[in-house]
């Protein structure tokens, strides 16, 4: 049995391609030191590969920022405008993945997006109709040369034309169908281009398949590979699918010839009953995608191997791999120092996920050291890594329908909270964060460094959370947030006041380009030790006459960006957050709090990518655990949600079920369009649409601001209309936010008069 992974972090062990990037864009170093720092982290990582003797090793998979705009330059997928410019390979790069603005040249970046369901993010190709589509190998021909100068067994791993065709967006009424043949032709040339380098094996990657497929989808899919692998190639061609089970397509996929395809038995929940009840082509090798790409913890071995014997028994060639990519996943443990021997012992990042390639091998082989392999994983896995707690497991088991409804609906809800709470017509608010100033990063860093005592820095905090409550007075805004001073992140704030969770110094995940990541690991059972906010929330409060958000992270955000466990459901952990939350609202309100915003700002991250698993497999636990956390509130206390972002058009009920009173979005980019669909649905919550992005440092007019409010009050009631920014304001300046919220309080006086 041989053993490959699908692709591995390139960030390095201690983000050195991160920090030579932001070099790089600031000019401080050159693209040859640039080239130098990625050719010897690429180095360092094949050397883990061939310690651990994994038989294909990837290359080509290593990209400056992301590997689909290496994908789409490679085949001339490339606007005009970029072109124009006049700028080095390396630079048109750039320039599409963050923009440029120097030199005379001034062009905005391609959209980013979510890669699947993961927290990386892809730069969106843009295709006009301008430019040959054609293959250029231009990062990829060093990549093989310096493969093979170091005499490795390398596949190259690159992305397949079907998902670069899904992916792109075709504008100047282009379409997909136009560059089908040309694409077909420029894959062609790849294949030879590799196979003359001298490599083996190409491994072409269709994540894409894991969606809900067509009648056309996959017409096409087998149009394009009929055409590739027909063709006497001198390689051999391997197909990778992750991210979930190929079940719309297997026939027509193993049907096709591939010399290896490689599936997903993590995420792909019907792979096994997929490969069992079709069978799996006798010349055709299958990569069981078995070691987890996207957790951080270690295999089971015995259940790896019991797959990998089921297999077996129905006589397929198999080989071991992994369920996507590593590039999920931090490096490697060895550079936590803090956590224990026994807590690491536990956890695989990507270079222990190599090891575990290795000795699974050896296991199944027979070689040298299986048993000790074994014996050990099987010594981890004996033991209770978390104990039970019985007090919250009964708490869990004895929820009933009551729990997740609040007493009274919402429409009487909502006429209760107006003639309690003596809100003007378009209240206004802001999302919860101010401008962390410098002077406020500093403080943390001191507490943290110890510079500074516990006292110091809670008065320091205390002071600047009254500074901020001065602020939106003066400014005049009507429902007040403390400006969340206290907080580093929204969910690390809640993981540390949470036992359950557990924290690496140097677990850094890639989100995009230069930008990583360090989600918190949930360990155990998530219990809320004592109240977290509360004391922040009466504070703010007890500093003036008008209400003051209490600001919360909701139960699905927090686990969405956590590392979860493998030991129990998705769902068992949400709802131990859903009840520890629940127990903070209540002392919120116990507290006088009478506004109550719960964020949920990663609610879709984890919505499944076919729509038929949409409710069964996530909403109807991701919003009955939301709307646990607020249901036993009295009913004049109001809550809020808010989400950053207003693609929602397609999840709109459900939305609408969390039960919410208020919930604010963004909107102001994608101008308005949800309205629309809210209006089509019905939508009861009260609405605040940001009215302008706080994503750019420019400060909105007020005319800008009323004629936004109109364009909203010209699709929803205006008595449910409120008026704030699209997002929490920590990363702006204080000067613009300051400008921007009084051009914003200004705009609602003047929205007053005219609706009165
Ligand atoms: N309350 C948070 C803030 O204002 C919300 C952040 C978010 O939506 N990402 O910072
Ligand atoms: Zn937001």
């Amino acid at each position: 049995m041989l053993n490959t992974a699908i692709g591995y972090p390139r960030i390095g062990k201690n983000r050195e391609l991160k920090f030579a990037l932001e070099k790089y864009f600031k000019h401080e170093i050159t693209e040859q030191e640039l080239q130098s720092t990625a050719a010897a982290i690429r180095k360092e990582h094949y050397g883990f590969f061939t310690e651990e003797k994994i038989d294909l090793i990837p290359c080509g998979d290593f990209s400056f920022y992301d590997n689909l705009l290496d994908t789409a330059l490679q085949f001339g997928i490339v606007p005009q405008r970029y072109l124009k410019a006049g700028l080095s390979d390396l630079d048109t790069y750039f320039a599409m993945a963050r923009g440029v603005q120097e030199n005379g040249v001034d062009l905005k970046a391609l959209p980013m997006k979510k890669w699947f369901n993961t927290n990386y993010h892809y730069i969106e190709p843009e295709y006009d109709g301008k430019n040959a589509v054609a293959f250029r190998p231009v990062f990829l021909e060093g990549l093989i040369d310096e493969a093979n100068a170091l005499n490795l067994n390398y596949k190259v791993a690159q992305i397949g034309p079907f998902t670069l065709l899904k992916l792109i967006r075709f504008v100047d009424n282009t379409s997909a169908c136009q560059i089908k043949d040309a694409l077909v032709k420029a894959y062609a040339d790849l294949i030879k281009f590799c196979a003359a380098k001298g490599a083996k094996w190409l491994s072409l990657a269709e994540p894409s398949l894991v969606r809900d497929l067509t009648a056309e989808d996959k017409a096409l899919f087998v149009e394009i590979y009929q055409k590739l692998i027909s063709a006497d190639n001198g390689i051999k061609l391997a197909l990778d699918t992750y991210f979930g089970d190929i079940r719309d397509i297997y026939n027509e996929v193993t049907g096709l010839g591939f010399d290896a395809i490689s599936l997903d038995f993590k995420e792909g929940r019907k792979t096994l009953e997929l490969v069992k009840a079709n069978g799996f082509p006798k010349n055709t090798i299958l990569v069981a995608g078995l070691i987890n790409g996207k957790n951080i913890w270690r295999s089971n071995y015995e259940s790896v191997i019991s797959v990998l014997n089921t297999l077996k028994e129905q006589n397929i060639n198999c080989a071991l791999g992994c369920s996507c990519s590593l590039l999920h996943v931090p490096e490697s443990t060895e550079t936590e120092t803090r956590l224990s021997a026994d807590v690491l012992a536990y956890f695989a990042f990507a270079r222990q996920k190599l090891q575990e390639l290795k000795e699974i091998k050896a296991i199944v082989n027979g070689e040298a050291d299986a048993d000790k392999y074994l014996a050990a994983n099987k010594a981890l896995f004996s033991k209770q890594r978390v104990s039970e707690n019985e007090e919250l497991n009964k708490r869990i088991a004895s929820l009933t329908d009551d729990d997740f409804n609040r007493s009274v609906n919402r429409v009487e809800r909502q006429k209760l909270q107006h003639k309690i709470l003596g809100l003007p017509l378009f209240p206004t608010t802001t999302i919860g964060s101010f401008p962390q100033t410098t002077a406020i990063r500093s403080l943390r860093r001191n507490f943290k460094n110890g510079v500074i005592t516990r006292e110091q820095y809670e008065a320091d905090i205390a002071k600047f959370t009254e500074e901020c409550i001065r602020l939106q007075e003066k400014l005049g805004l009507d429902v007040l947030v403390h400006g969340e001073f206290e907080r580093n992140d929204m969910v690390e704030y809640f993981g540390e006041k949470l036992s359950g969770y557990i924290f690496t110094q140097n677990g850094w995940v890639q989100s995009y380009g230069s930008r990583c990541v360090k989600p918190p690991v949930i360990w155990g059972n998530i219990v809320r030790n004592e109240p977290m906010t509360v004391k922040m929330s009466s504070y703010a409060n007890s500093l003036t006459d008008k209400d003051v958000k209490g600001m919360l992270t909701g139960p699905v955000t927090i686990f969405n960006w956590s590392f979860p466990r493998e030991d129990v459901p998705m769902k068992t952990s949400v709802l131990q957050l859903a009840l520890a939350l629940k127990d903070e609202v209540l002392d919120l309100e116990k507290a006088g709090v009478r506004i109550i915003q719960i964020d949920e700002a990663a609610l879709k991250e984890k919505l499944p990518l076919r729509r038929s698993d949409w409710e069964s497999e996530y909403l109807d636990f991701a919003i009955p655990s939301f709307r646990l956390v607020n249901s036993d509130v009295k009913p004049e206390t109001q809550i809020h949600t808010h989400m950053c972002y207003s693609e929602f058009n397609e999840i709109i009920p459900w939305i609408d079920a969390m039960d919410a009173d208020v919930i604010t979005f963004e909107a102001s980019r994608s101008d308005f369009a949800v309205l629309d669909a809210l209006k089509a649905n019905n939508f009861e919550t009260e609405v605040g649409p940001g009215v302008y992005d706080i994503h750019s440092p420019r400060v909105p007019s007020v005319d800008e601001i009323v004629n936004a409010v109109k364009l909203i009050v010209s699709k929803e009631d205006v008595s449910k209309v409120w008026v704030n920014p699209d997002c929490g304001l920590k990363t702006r300046g204080e000067k613009e936010t300051e400008a921007s919220l009084a051009n914003l309080v200004k705009a609602a006086e003047i929205l007053r008069s005219e609706y009165r």
